[in-house]
């Protein structure tokens, strides 16, 4: 068992960088990372790589803490700023070279470009290869320079990844990368082997696009003696029509999905279920996810973001989830919207609705659009569809219905009795009746049943309402 590889506990991390808003990539690699963890008893930590100051903005940053929020991905601690490391970066680089696993190059950027131009001429690889590498210290002049890894030049260098299996690279092919820059600041490669290092992660669960970072950053860790952490490589989500999602195919950001309004646990398990399998299963809780999650389960070809299954998992999960849950997603939905926040006597409405409301909705603002009948008060405009089944004749009907719904016991069976004989009554079906009541009841055309409605606002606000549709 992979989980086996490294004794002691679990520690993973999500390091996004915070140069935009939180990419639904970005919430799955954070997911599969958490879930880890938490079936693992570890922890899950939060790096923000914010080493690239010209397009790291706090604005993301908070949008990426938002994301996680959302999505219930807690992170244990606070935040690590991969920017405040620096010092310890640099630290690292400076250990390295004093044990001879890195080096300083005083080649220039023309010196660099020559060296290619030649090796280009010749037919040869272009990769530089520093005069410094083996240079005496008693030749360096006093020149700005880079401290550069001194990496094997021969062999292979082999990731031997969860997903992916035993992934070869020639050293040849793997440049003397840069550590720390000429002005001291270090690079990306170097920050995340030692943030990793120092945090203790012991898997390093992340898209397969850093499978040819992970090459090079293991001779980091072998240069400093540190163990390897275990690695993931997670196939990147493709679009329906296999090439890279992109916002070409919908939206690609966190936080558009929760205005769409999808709920957070249905987001979770779409997203799970995004290069994660366990066995057929495709509809499951947070805890069945946390149960079963392993790393084992990722699958190796990348995953279709497919929108349909999203909506019917959506769906599945707002029929599934307890009425208290779901009305902190409404008001969650309604916040990221900007839209105006449920008073209290809605939010009682809409808990008493919710058992009708509940079992035919695919996202939250389709739920909301049904419960129009419990969040709006008199008068009750209809909308235009509506309008259209509240004519003359109707109007007469409704008024002529009110006296008969006066004494009626209010339940269903007394109710159905009630408007069944009243359409009798009228030589009419019931169904003629339904499409005036709910235009009356709720102003609009597809509603809950008209039951559901009268039940739930009660006697003397349907009477209300049916009168003020009358007249
Ligand atoms: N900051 C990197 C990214 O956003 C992640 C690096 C890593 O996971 O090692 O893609």
């Amino acid at each position: 068992m992979v989980e086996d590889a490294h004794a002691g506990e679990v520690v993973t991390r999500i390091a996004p960088s915070p140069t935009g808003y939180m990419h639904i990539g970005t919430a799955r690699t954070g997911l599969f990372n958490w879930l880890f963890a938490r079936k693992m008893g570890g922890k899950f930590l939060l790096r923000i790589e914010d080493t690239d100051r010209a397009r790291s903005t706090p604005e993301a940053t908070d949008a990426i803490y938002r994301g996680m929020r959302w999505l219930g991905l807690d992170w244990d601690g606070d935040a690590v700023s991969q920017a405040e490391r620096a010092p310890r970066h640099a630290e690292v680089a400076l250990e390295m070279l004093a044990k001879g696993q890195a080096y300083k190059c005083f080649a220039t950027q023309e010196e660099i470009a020559a060296f290619r131009e030649a090796a280009k001429a010749e037919g040869k690889s272009t990769l530089f290869q520093s005069p410094w590498r083996d240079a005496d210290p008693a030749t360096f002049p006093d020149l700005p320079h880079v401290i550069r890894l001194k990496a094997p030049r021969e062999g292979e260098t082999v990731i031997h990844d969860v997903v992916q299996g035993d992934v070869t690279f020639k050293n040849s092919t793997l440049d003397d990368m840069i550590l720390l820059r000429s002005d001291g600041t270090p690079t990306y490669m170097l920050a995340v082997v030692v943030d990793d290092y120092d945090m203790g992660v012991t898997h390093v669960i992340r898209g397969d696009d850093h499978l040819n970072n992970a090459a090079r950053q293991c001779h980091i860790y072998h240069a400093m003696g540190w163990p390897l952490p275990v690695y993931a490589h997670v196939p990147l989500i493709l679009g329906p029509d296999g090439k890279k999602l992109s916002k070409r195919h919908g939206a690609t950001g966190v936080e558009e999905y929760q205005q769409m309004g999808y709920p957070a646990p249905a987001m979770r398990n779409y997203l799970a279920r995004l290069g994660w399998s366990h066995g057929d299963d495709e509809f499951f809780t947070d805890a069945q996810a946390r149960a079963w999650f392993d790393l084992e389960g990722i699958n190796k070809a990348a995953s279709r973001f497919d929108f349909k299954k999203l909506d019917h998992l959506s769906g599945q999960h707002i029929a599934a989830m307890d009425n208290m849950s779901l009305m902190g997603e409404i008001e969650a939905y309604l916040t990221s919207i900007e839209a105006e926040e449920l008073s209290e006597a809605q939010k009682d409405g809409l808990l008493r609705a919710m058992y009708c409301l509940k079992g035919s909705a695919r996202t939250l603002p389709v739920l909301l659009e049904k419960a129009v009948f419990v969040l709006a008060s008199r008068p009750i405009v209809p909308d235009e569809k509506a309008a259209k089944n509240l004519d003359d004749v109707s109007r007469r009907m409704l008024g002529e219905l009110t006296p008969h719904l006066q004494n009626a016991s209010w339940n269903r069976e007394t109710l159905e009795a009630t408007l069944n004989e009243f359409a009798e009554a009228k030589d009419t079906k019931f169904g003629k009746l339904a499409g005036p009541l709910r235009a009356a009841l709720a102003g609009r055309a597809a509603t809950p049943s008209v039951f559901d409605m009268m039940l739930v606002i009660g006697r003397a606000e349907t009477l209300a309402r049916l009168q003020d549709a009358a007249t």
